[in-house]
Order: C-alpha cells, then structure tokens, then sequence
C-alpha cells in the first residue's frame, strides 16, 4: 500500500527527486515587486506594498480590514490582546493544532482550556464546547463567563482551521454568542477557504492569517489580522510601537509591538496573492487525485466539510490504527517522499500538560492515525 502511494506521488509529481510536504512556488512577479522595493531603497518599515497588501487581502477575505503583521503568531498574539484577553483569564481551543496557537494565548498569561475537535472537520467541536461550558461555567450578574469552581473568566474561544478544513462555524457561533464568550479564528492554515460562501477568518471579532513559508502563500514570514474598521485601527497601533502621527516627535501613548510586516515581505506578498486562485486549483486537484487513489482502500482521505470549499494546504489520510500509520510514515520517509504525522496534542507538551481540558477522545484517536501528504503546488 506504501509503495503505491509512493509510486502515486511520484507521477503525479513528475520527479524521481526528495519529494518535499510543501514547497513554495513562484511562478509571478515575485522577483519584479521585490526588486522593486530594493530599487527604491523602501525595503523596510515603510513602502506602498504595505498598504497594498492589506487592501488586497481585505478585498480578497471580504474582511472591512486587514492588518499586515510580522508572523502569524504575532497577529494572534494582538487579536486576544484586542478580544479583550487579560492576565489569568481562560481561552478555549483545541489541543490538535500547530503550537502557535497556545503560544499566542500564553503570551497574554492567559491560560488554554482544551476542548476536543470533530471527527468530520478536524476544527474545535461546538457540541464539546457546550458541553464543557454546561459542566465548568457560568454568566455571573454582568453576563460574564466564568468557571464555578474558581471564578476564573472565559473570555475568548480560539478555533483553528485544520490544514484548510473550515470548523464548524454555525455551531461555535451559537455557542460563544450564548455564553458570551468573543470569537477569535486562527486561520492560519485557510486563507482561500471559504464556509457557506464566507472566507474564514471574517465570522469571529477578529481572525488570523500566516504567510509563513510552508502555507498556501508566502511572504517569507508574515501574518495578518482581518477585523472590521475600530479594531483594525487599534491593530494598527499596536503593531506598530504605539507611535502616535506626529511630523517628527516620538510619542508612543501605550506598550506597542514591533510586530509590522516589512514591505520586502509585503511585495512578496502582493505578487503571490495575484496567483491564489490559480495555487488553490492545483492544490483541489491533488486532492481529487489522493481521493480517488484512497477510495476503496482502508485509509479514509480528509476531504472538505459540507458546504465548505477548502483549499486543502495540507492533504491528510486517516490511517486504520497507529501501527499502519507508522509503518506508512517509515516507508514514505525512507524513500525520499516527505510525510509527516499530525501535531503532538497541545495537552502533551512539556508547557501545557496541567492545563484545563475537556474530554480529548477525538483528538486522540486522530493523532494516532492521521499522515500528512505532499501537497506542493504543481505549476504547470
Ligand atoms: C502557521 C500557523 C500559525 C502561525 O505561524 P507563523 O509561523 O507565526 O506565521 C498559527 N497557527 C497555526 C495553526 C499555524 O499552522
């Protein structure tokens, strides 16, 4: 079964070479934008790729803004700062996601409360959110949300995205908006990924983006916040130390971040968003082709949820027990085809063992079974 898959990605990939998890690809006007920057010596802090990359992102997303930032993680970090995330309070997420995630929260010393995600989506579960909440929680007088047992605020909810696959959205709605808990997505891994006709990351108070060089697109290291207009400005702000405008006096009216994207990056960007579209055809292709390749095998294939249109960055199979997955992740390795198991669950890492958590069945199962698959875009 291994040696079939190999012998699949190999023609599908045209190469007898190392076959990479995911590459990037610069087949626009990359070189042209950044050379562009270098040309006018705007390489850095400021530069008119900036403002452009923000306004095509915002347009793109169908977010009223969006706000460059220097990684990922930093727009994350930002966002819970804005959701109103303070020192000691609780956020929720899932414990099957890439590290940043948890980071993020506990740079605000808030603490991460771990809730399983769904089987069908691989995104933080509503129904096991609710049934936390119903155990652990309560509104006190002011509607605030708040653990019984110690009093502690829940303030923020943080679902991810899964390797493109929007969470169940509807449901995490319903459900924060009940217990009055603010929605912050990290759609880290989704940009191009649309739920119901509506891009992730533009349904909680805020959400973000990473250009990092493994995801769909690249700004070598970069992020961004998609918030509405109050929000974004005050995004804008902190990213960007705090300065107040001013001709020529540094004036900085709170503790602001050095967290904006240079405009080397932004160009990179720019060039690279011009080819969305095109990335995410090819990235749908590969995924029929492992569908069909998977179908009728005893490996299930993750493909989109219900009215989503994923864009499938990461291709994931679902392997039969643990055994078969590490029998798969040695062969494809040792043969030069790069595949990689899911993420150590958040809750058992050395730095978020003692953390709060619900029942973990799902995320268990999963990390046991689930293989990642080259996914490169293919140029044609
Ligand atoms: C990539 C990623 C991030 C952000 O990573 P950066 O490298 O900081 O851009 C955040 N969350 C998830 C789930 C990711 O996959």
């Amino acid at each position: 079964m291994s040696d079939q898959l190999i012998q699949f990605v190999r023609d599908y990939f045209k190469t007898l070479e190392f076959i990479p998890l995911h590459a990037p690809v610069f087949p626009g006007r990359e070189k042209e934008y950044v050379a562009d920057t270098i040309e006018s010596t705007f390489v850095s802090s400021v530069g008119a790729y900036v403002d452009r990359f923000e306004k095509d992102m915002a347009s793109y997303t169908g977010s009223s803004k969006a706000v460059a930032t220097v990684n990922g993680t930093a727009a994350l970090h930002i966002s819970l700062k804005l959701a109103g995330v303070e020192a000691g309070d609780l956020v929720i997420t899932q414990p099957l996601t890439f590290v940043a995630t948890c980071n993020a929260i506990a740079y605000c010393n808030a603490e991460p409360v771990f809730i399983d995600v769904d089987r069908e989506t691989l995104g933080l579960s509503a129904k096991a959110l609710e049934a936390w909440l119903e155990e652990n929680a309560k509104l006190d007088t002011e509607g605030v949300c708040r653990t019984r047992a110690d009093n502690k605020v829940v303030r923020a909810c943080v679902p991810m995205h899964t390797f493109g696959h929007p969470a169940d959205l509807d449901g995490l709605i319903s459900v924060t908006h009940r217990w009055n808990i603010s929605l912050v997505e990290d759609a880290a891994e989704s940009l191009g990924s649309f739920y119901k006709g509506k891009h992730t990351g533009t349904f909680g108070t805020l959400g973000t983006l990473s250009f990092n060089g493994n995801k769909i697109m690249t700004t070598g290291g970069g992020g961004m916040i998609l918030a509405g207009g109050a929000l974004a400005a005050r995004a804008k702000h902190l990213t960007t130390t705090a300065k107040k405008p001013h001709a020529y006096e540094y004036i900085h009216d709170e503790l602001g971040y050095n967290y904006r994207l240079p405009n080397l990056n932004a160009a990179l960007g720019c060039a690279q968003l011009e080819q969305l579209e095109t990335f995410i055809g090819a990235k749908r292709a590969l995924a029929a082709a492992y569908e069909d390749f998977f179908s009728g095998t005893n490996q299930e294939f993750v493909r989109e949820p219900a009215d989503c249109r994923s864009n499938y960055w990461l291709n994931a199979v679902i392997c039969e027990d643990k055994a078969h997955r590490d029998e798969l992740l040695h062969t494809t390795n040792s043969q030069g085809v790069m595949t990689r198991p899911v993420w150590t669950l958040m809750n058992h890492l050395a730095m978020y063992r003692g953390s709060r958590r619900g029942a973990l069945s799902n995320a268990e199962w999963l990390e046991s079974r689930v293989v990642n698959l080259p996914s490169s875009v293919v140029v044609e």
